[in-house]
């Protein structure tokens, strides 16, 4: 593990008590969609808002049409993506 994932980590764990037992789970599914990285990186940008990702502000993702679509913990882009998952017929 690179010495900036386990600072990552560490950080995520203190600021976000509830899910320190989950943080290696948490850390897994991450890397399954392909986020840990990008994200680890500084590269993942929130689908809606263009906002960098980070553990701390990614409120989650979804699949559409094929694409990842990560999105931050805005309230603003947590309606809109709901909005994207059931709007019949949106590209
Ligand atoms: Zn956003």
């Amino acid at each position: 593990m690179s010495r900036t994932l386990m600072h990552t980590l560490k950080r995520f764990r203190n600021k976000v008590s509830i899910a320190a037992v989950h943080d290696d789970h948490l850390s897994s599914i991450l890397a399954q969609a392909g986020l840990l990285e990008p994200i680890l990186a500084a590269t993942a940008k929130c689908s809606t808002c263009g906002l960098p990702l980070t553990l701390e502000n990614l409120a989650g993702w979804l699949i559409h049409n094929g694409r990842l679509q990560p999105f931050c913990d805005r309230a603003i882009c947590v309606t809109n993506i709901s909005a994207t998952e059931t709007r019949p017929g949106n590209e």
